[in-house]
Parts: C-alpha cells; sequence; structure tokens
C-alpha cells in the first residue's frame, strides 16, 4: 500500500489516504486539492510534490 498526508503538502491538514497505487493515491490527492483547498489548476509540479511525499506502507504482508 501507498500512503500519503496531505499536512506534508499542505501545513495543519490532516487529511490522508491510501491506496494500492501511485496513481491512484495522486487522483485522491488531487480530488482532496480540488475539493478542500480550492486548487482548481494542478500544475504538474504539483503533481511531483505530491509524487515525492508518497510514503511505503509496510502493514502489507512481504
Ligand atoms: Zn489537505
Amino acid at each position: 500500500m501507498k500512503s500519503f498526508e496531505c499536512g506534508t503538502l499542505v501545513p495543519g491538514c490532516n487529511w490522508h489516504t491510501r491506496a494500492e497505487e501511485d496513481a491512484e493515491v495522486v487522483r485522491r490527492a488531487i480530488e482532496h486539492l480540488r475539493a478542500d483547498h480550492g486548487e482548481d489548476t494542478i500544475r504538474p509540479a504539483m503533481v511531483d510534490n505530491i509524487k515525492a511525499r508518497i510514503r511505503e506502507d509496510h502493514k502489507v504482508d512481504s
């Protein structure tokens, strides 16, 4: 699983998400940025910022 905490990008925000794929995490994060932070235009740099902050969630069996 991959996880992303919005607080690493937007200080003070407690929203976080988790998904199997990076792409799904990015998709959900963008949806959240649009809905809750008023980011109408998601720039490629924003996507890179999200990707750079995605972390591996080690709860899955290895
Ligand atoms: Zn947020």
